[in-house]
């Protein structure tokens, strides 16, 4: 009999790694950001108002009329064989050269985080990532008890010259290192992109301390000017495992995402995948299939960065306008911007007062796994209109403003994490 309290019952009963598990700063924003008089910087939702619903809808009316017994059907652990050939041709986009026979076809690239950390991470088992990381991933991290370990960023991406430290000075401490994670492009939160001139020292680093490189990259086909970089994956087909999804390309609603993994990693993803959810949706992959064979998504991928480049344009103005005190990252792609506050004040405390004010975003702590990058804070211009931007942006510098004229009154409050004039700042930091 569980003796528990009277609000739960079951609370002596769950697993260890339930403490974990906590709500992500973004979702217990969610209920207040969503009110319309908000201005959400915080979320990061595509932009579906460019996606040619007609079209879409002829996909899943068809895909209903002419293969529902199959659509409708259980289908296999590993996905769709034909929506796996032409995830072949989308990553081809960033210079992979891979077989359908290697990619496992997962619910939203979120689940294939899962997947990875299931497969190789034991409770204690070191993840080197990125300080700031993305927040989904913390999570998951978090969920199967390992230790994140956080390596610096700047303007270029990942320092390989940090990584190698790290990496030496865990060895030296014994540790096992299971897992670099890294999102190489248009950064979750960080906004900055890994220099293509970095990309193999990062791999040859990971590859000769001997940990497995996870490529999280929803954010590639985003770019705002030339040409996308080749993928870490591009010219490391044993050492990465490559992470896609149609969340920011085409709809997170379906939840597609895949892995592409080397052979061994492959076999062991489609059983822990089986063992979850038996099968990916066959009707959300055949809707996607479809779409990808009868749209032309390179054209609609076209469309979502030019709406997205007037947004963070929009931003990048507001943030000149009204923002000069602060710091922020120029993202050439992407949903995000990483804003490092004035000196003193930090970005959780601030929060309520932004609320009240009716602007929302994402303090900074939410994306590390040792509760420091309170001084920073992120915004994404994703959704809102460039209007809206603006006013938010506007509505923030109040804030900031007012919060700034509180601490050179009463001094900041104990603990509070400013940058200071030092700029030690815990991520990108480039106005
Ligand atoms: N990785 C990163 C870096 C992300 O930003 C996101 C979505 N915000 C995901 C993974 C998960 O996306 P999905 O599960 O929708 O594919």
């Amino acid at each position: 009999m569980a003796t528990g309290n009277r609000l739960d019952p079951w609370v002596d009963t769950y697993a260890t790694r339930t403490r974990g598990m906590t709500a992500s700063a973004i979702r217990a924003l969610f209920a207040v950001a969503n009110r319309p008089e908000v201005v959400s910087l915080a979320g990061g939702m595509p932009n579906l108002a460019a996606l040619p619903m007609d079209a879409v809808a002829d996909v899943v009316d068809d895909l209903v009329r002419t293969s529902g017994a199959t659509a409708l059907q259980y289908g296999s652990g590993q996905g769709d064989p034909v929506l796996r050939e032409l995830i072949t041709e989308v990553m081809a986009e960033e210079g992979i050269v891979a077989s359908a026979e290697d990619v496992v076809v997962t619910t939203g690239s979120q689940q294939a985080l899962d997947l990875v950390t299931r497969v190789f991470v034991d409770p204690g088992d070191v993840v080197v990532a990125e300080a700031p990381s993305y927040v989904g991933a913390l999570g998951v991290f978090s969920a199967y008890q390992a230790d994140v370990v956080h390596v610096p960023m700047d303007a270029d991406g990942l320092d390989p010259v940090a990584l190698e430290e790290t990496l030496t000075r865990l060895q030296a401490e014994g540790r096992r290192v299971k897992l670099l994670y890294t999102v190489p492009n248009h950064h979750n939160p960080g906004g900055v992109t890994l220099a293509a001139g970095r990309r193999a020292a990062v791999l040859e680093t990971a590859r000769r301390h001997g940990v497995l490189v996870l490529e999280d990259n929803p954010y590639g086909l985003l770019g705002f000017s030339g040409d996308p970089l080749p993928a870490l994956r591009a010219t490391d087909a044993e050492g990465v495992v490559y992470l896609g999804t149609f969340s920011k390309t085409f709809a997170p609603g379906l939840r597609v995402g895949w892995a592409l993994a080397p052979p061994g990693v492959r076999d062991r993803l489609v059983l822990a995948s089986e063992a979850a959810i038996l099968c990916p949706s066959a009707f959300a992959q055949a809707a996607v299939a479809g779409y990808l064979s009868r749209h032309d998504w390179r054209g609609q991928i076209k469309a979502f960065r030019e709406q997205y480049l007037e947004r963070r344009d929009a931003m990048l103005a507001a943030l000149e306008d009204h923002l000069p005190t602060a710091s922020w990252t120029v993202p050439g792609g992407g949903f995000y911007v990483w804003l490092g506050l004035p000196a003193g004040l930090d970005a959780a405390a601030m929060l309520p007062r932004a609320v009240t004010e009716r602007v929302a975003y994402v303090p900074g702590t939410a994306f590390y796994a040792d509760g420091s990058g309170g001084s920073h804070l992120r915004l994404s211009y994703c959704y809102p209109s460039p209007d809206r931007i603006t006013e938010g942006v506007r509505r923030l510098a109040e804030v900031v403003r007012a919060e700034t004229e509180l601490i050179d009154t009463f001094g900041a409050a104990p603990g509070a994490t400013g940058r200071g004039p030092a700029g030690d700042a815990p991520g990108p930091d480039v106005t």
